[in-house]
């Protein structure tokens, strides 16, 4: 066994919620830890799941999700060979990391991010270098920019970034991306750019430019299909050709295939879901912009923020049904946006913590500031 796998921490998966309703003893229990859709996915996904169902079981599925491909290359007009599909977006990071990185090698993040890029990325035996974010949540290129070295592999941009929900401009990346050698990747994670305000925000024309530019998607935020596991990645088409030699041969079944079809032509679906998102972000962090809750502000379908005692905090709505996600950052708590009843519950449940401690946030504590 590689050395590094026995060192490795493992990535502690959610629980399931009837698991942490029977450990608990609750009656209701509302899952705002794992960025999940919770308007559910197009009701036009149950009818071509079932259509399909029974079918073909028996035989492989389309190796190049040929419909899926169609689909997603007409809308973003992109050649249908710059894409590559994987078992959800994990799977893309996984395949990158592999793809990319030799023992030795620099991955490079800005921190706090997505914890799977170092993960696999360790698995690799690669050094990862850490650019911690601007105090205004904003990754810090220039720092980025002269931290690379010979050894530099990939660099990851996670926007908006996960956990912050901060968003960085395509003019911004696209600037990044012209100062970066041509060995270098960048790798965009566009796991919750549907939700960012305005459409311009995707980086996925610079592919067409910059052949070091790799731009992912999801359909398990928006779409509301993280059961499926479907997700891609858009490279320029000579490296997509090199990434496809790694690619399970029929890693995407075709039940997920079916799905994800009928959730793409759904767009109505998506916008829906988008504009309801924005709506109950925008209360949420108003709240916490009264209470002096100091939070990133946020263009995905979470908010993160800092409070005392966070662990606390988190026990307190888990007892009350609803569970956010811990264990991050040390006071700092991370919040799925739900929907219009759960924000409401979760305002009055913050109340009464905070009455029940007697919690004053002042600004000028040196607590508080970052
Ligand atoms: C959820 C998430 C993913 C993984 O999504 P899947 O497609 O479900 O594997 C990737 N990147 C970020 C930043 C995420 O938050």
């Amino acid at each position: 066994m590689k050395k590094v796998i026995t060192q490795l921490k493992p990535y502690v998966p959610e629980k399931t919620l009837s698991e942490l309703k029977a450990e608990k003893h609750l009656s209701k229990l509302v899952r705002l830890s794992a960025n999940e859709n919770p308007y559910g996915t197009s009701p036009d996904v149950k009818k071509a799941v079932i259509d399909w169902a029974y079918n073909q079981s028996n035989r492989y599925p389309d190796s190049d999700a040929t419909q899926l491909r169609a689909l997603i290359s007409e809308k973003f007009s992109l050649d249908p060979q710059q894409l590559v599909f994987s078992v959800g977006l994990d799977e893309m990071i996984v395949m990158l990391s592999r793809v990319f990185l030799e023992p030795g090698d620099e991955e490079m993040i800005s921190t706090p991010t997505f914890s799977e890029y170092a993960l696999h990325a360790e698995i690799e035996e690669a050094v990862i270098k850490k650019i911690p974010i601007l105090k205004s949540g904003q990754i810090d290129f220039a720092k980025m920019l002269a931290s690379i070295t010979q050894k530099t592999k990939l660099i990851w941009i996670c926007n908006p970034n996960n956990p912050t929900g901060t968003v960085e401009s395509v003019a911004d990346i696209e600037r990044f991306v012209a100062q970066v050698p041509k060995e270098t990747m960048v790798l965009v994670d566009e796991a919750y750019i549907d939700f960012a305000d305005g459409n311009s925000a995707s980086a996925m024309k610079l592919t067409k430019k910059y052949p070091n530019i790799v731009v992912m998607r999801t359909f398990s935020k928006a779409y509301g299909l993280a059961n499926f596991r479907v997700g891609y990645a858009v490279f320029s088409k000579e490296i997509a050709e090199e990434v496809q030699k790694t690619r399970l041969p029929y890693n995407v079944n075709s039940v997920a295939q079916v799905a994800a079809v009928a959730a793409f032509k759904d767009q109505a679906f998506v916008q829906d879901v988008v504009d309801k998102n924005r709506q109950q972000r925008q209360l949420l962090q108003q709240y916490f912009d009264e209470n002096d809750i100091f939070h990133y502000p946020s263009q995905a379908n979470f908010i993160f923020f800092k409070y005392p005692q966070a662990d606390d905090l988190a026990e307190y709505l888990l007892k009350n049904g609803y569970l956010i996600r811990t264990g991050l950052a040390q006071d700092w708590l991370r919040i799925t946006v739900g929907t219009d009843e759960d924000n409401q519950n979760i305002v009055s449940l913050f109340d009464r913590y905070r009455k029940i401690k007697k919690i004053i946030i002042i600004k000028s504590l040196s607590w508080y500031k970052k």
